[in-house]
């Protein structure tokens, strides 16, 4: 429980009242505004929240059967009261204690949720379309309820708790006797959504959002035997030929607690040595957790239809965290804990089997669809080029499956693409790394390949530095950053072909006086082969660090030392030649030191001394409005 949440009863026991979580109530503001087309969902979600209820429990009771001995049929069932105009859905399922109560129903746990929370903008129109992709949970019942009553008792406890709530900044708890094992929900409705109230319509929409739920759905009768409403087979147990694109997209948004349209389905069974069954979505939106650590992936594991664990660490490689839904093994043990699973060979073999599986299908549809692929890679590509790094075994599959932004075209390009364009003479594929694609297609290193028509790959995720080094090779054509080493550009024919003029008069002393003057700052300079429009620029040796990865490892104090660069200049600009014909040796120095620094600010480098580059600046500038005599 958060700091300062229990307000004005000091009695642990007796009935509480107590704050909601400021995001929760910003939250509830929202809902309880609700311009949402499809109220109705609140029914799915806790219908969803009764059947995780349940399959918390089955779990629980394989080592404690005493914890569920006393009602061991699990179920959900709604019940209507018109008169008191009360919708109620109960289920037998884990139940919570008061804490419990207290920290799932006035808190948000998940921490993605929570900065989406935080993100919202007020404007309640934008809001509700994000919240329909999100999904509030528990929190949807004030859509249709002004007042929600919990009645919960904890598998194993004797004490049944109460939790009510007109969703206006407060709840209160208290004890309730008499109640029964799990959960009760019950909906105070609204003026206004005595629809509810109705059989026909609580059947369809149950039949529309909650057929795949696993544990039956029942309907009470005032007279006679319960009504069961859903079809309550495990969705991934049924023939793939039997099942519709809705029912997927509903067990989708059940199991994966996301609210988008999957991007991809993969529902498929593994058989002979290890026998299970996969079902797996991709999202089509971002998650917003993609990027949190502590976040290890979204697969639920089951066995033999049993619900054993979320998140075990092996089932799937960590590039993959972005996929959704559940893997059913036959095989595994039932009452195993999680550590043991951890460790079990067969999990290993089994995010072997998922990973190729998943990657082929995805692969798949790169071929198929193009445009579709492109914003899948633009959400989850940045994740996926992690396996290039990680997974030796998958890495060639990763690398035809990766697209980048490149000189050659506007949208994405594959490493097949680009070995079908390489000119004539060209042994490389050409990189260069940096935080964004503007500034890196304006960089200077790039000219003379830009000139010579070669494609050069823009790649702006951190993960590039890494993969990019371990891999070295796709298809025998070496990596080659153009920020480092030679440009090699001699050899490739193509564009205007440059003449191998004769350097400028002068340039041979030049390049020895900079040379001089800067021996402590630069390794070497030298006459430049990539270099078309701008005098100078900065290139990193053979065998260096390249020059963005040493930044970023330097932000990130992982490093604290910083390489010596080499200072390319262009010969054929006018500012160089011009250089080249000045007689003062000392302004010859000045400039040389001048030019490093514009060198440096280009690639994005701190300049050492900055007074020293304004005062040459300010000289330099001064001369040039000076008037020869
Ligand atoms: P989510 O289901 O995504 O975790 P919800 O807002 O739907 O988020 O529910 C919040 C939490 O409240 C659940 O994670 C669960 O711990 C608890 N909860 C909700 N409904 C039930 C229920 N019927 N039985 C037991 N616990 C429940
Ligand atoms: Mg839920």
């Amino acid at each position: 429980m958060s700091e300062g949440m229990t307000t004005d009863a000091t009695e642990e026991r007796g009935p509480t009242t107590m704050q909601f979580q400021a995001e929760v109530s910003r939250l509830l503001e929202i809902v309880a505004k609700s311009l949402y087309s499809h109220k109705e969902v609140f029914l799915r979600e806790l219908v969803s929240n009764a059947s995780d209820a349940c399959d918390k429990l089955r779990y629980a009771a394989l080592t404690r059967p005493e914890l569920a001995a006393d009602d061991p049929t699990y179920r959900i069932t709604l019940s209507v009261d018109r008169k008191a105009r009360t919708l109620t859905v109960a289920d037998n399922g884990i139940g919570m204690d008061r804490q419990d109560l207290i920290d799932n129903l006035g808190t948000i746990a998940r921490s993605g949720t929570l900065s989406f929370v935080n993100g919202l903008s007020g404007d309640a129109k934008k809001d509700m379309a994000l919240i329909g992709q999100f999904g509030v949970g528990f929190y949807s019942a004030f859509m249709v309820a002004d007042r929600v009553t919990v009645v919960s008792r904890k598998a194993g406890d004797s004490q049944g708790w109460r939790w009510e709530s007109d969703g206006k900044g407060a709840f209160t708890v208290a004890e309730a006797e008499g109640a029964g094992r799990g959960t009760s929900v019950i909906l105070h409705l609204a003026e206004g959504e005595d629809e509810y109230l109705d059989e026909v319509r609580l059947r369809r929409i149950v039949k529309t959002y909650s057929d795949h739920i696993a544990v039956p759905v029942m309907l009470a009768k005032a007279e006679g035997e319960p009504e069961q409403m859903n079809r309550a087979a495990a969705l991934w147990t049924r023939p793939k030929s039997e099942i519709t694109a809705d029912e997927y997209k509903e067990f989708y948004h059940h199991v994966g607690h996301a609210y988008d349209d999957p991007w991809l389905t993969i529902h498929y069974r593994a058989e002979g040595v290890l026998e299970y069954t996969g079902l797996l979505f991709v999202p089509s939106v971002q998650p917003f957790d993609l990027f949190n650590p502590e976040r290890k992936h979204h697969l639920k594991l089951y066995v033999r239809r049993v619900f054993v664990a979320d998140e075990v660490e092996g089932l799937l490689p960590p590039y993959l965290r972005f996929l959704r839904g559940i893997v059913d093994s036959e095989d595994l043990p039932l009452n195993v804990s999680r550590e043991m699973l951890q460790s079990n060979p067969m999990v290993s073999r089994i995010r072997q089997g998922l990973t190729k599986r998943v990657l082929s299908e995805i692969g798949r549809k790169a071929r198929e669809d193009a445009t579709s692929y492109a914003t899948f890679w633009n959400s989850f590509g940045a994740v996926l080029k992690e396996g290039i790094y990680e997974d030796f075994e998958n890495r060639d599959t990763l690398l035809e499956l990766a697209r980048f932004r490149s000189t050659a075209a506007d949208g994405l390009v594959s490493l097949e693409d680009y070995l079908g364009r390489m000119k004539e003479g060209q042994d490389a594929i050409f990189v260069i790394t940096g935080d964004d694609v503007e500034s890196l297609s304006r960089s200077p290193q790039l000219e003379g390949f830009r000139a010579k028509g070669v494609e050069v790959l823009l790649l702006t995720d951190p993960v590039d530095e890494f993969w990019v080094t371990a891999v070295g090779k796709f298809k025998d054509k070496p990596f080659k950053s153009v920020t480092r080493g030679g440009a090699d550009l001699g050899r490739i024919k193509g564009g205007e072909e440059r003449k191998d003029e004769p350097a400028p008069e002068g340039m041979d002393e030049l390049i020895a006086l900079f040379k001089d003057a800067l021996k402590d700052e630069v390794k070497d300079v030298r006459r430049s082969e990539r270099l078309t429009d701008s005098p100078v620029c900065l290139v990193a040796d053979e065998n260096d660090m390249d020059m963005h990865l040493e930044r970023l490892l330097r932000q990130h104090k992982q490093l604290q030392s910083t390489s010596k660069r080499i200072l390319e200049i262009n010969p054929g600009h006018p500012l160089v030649a011009g250089i080249a014909a000045v007689k003062d040796r000392e302004q010859v120095r000045e400039l040389a030191f001048l030019l490093l620094d514009q060198a440096r600010i280009v690639e994005g480098e701190a300049l050492p001394d900055p007074l020293a580059f304004a005062r040459r600046m300010a000289s330099a500038l001064q001369r040039g409005l000076t008037p020869a005599s």
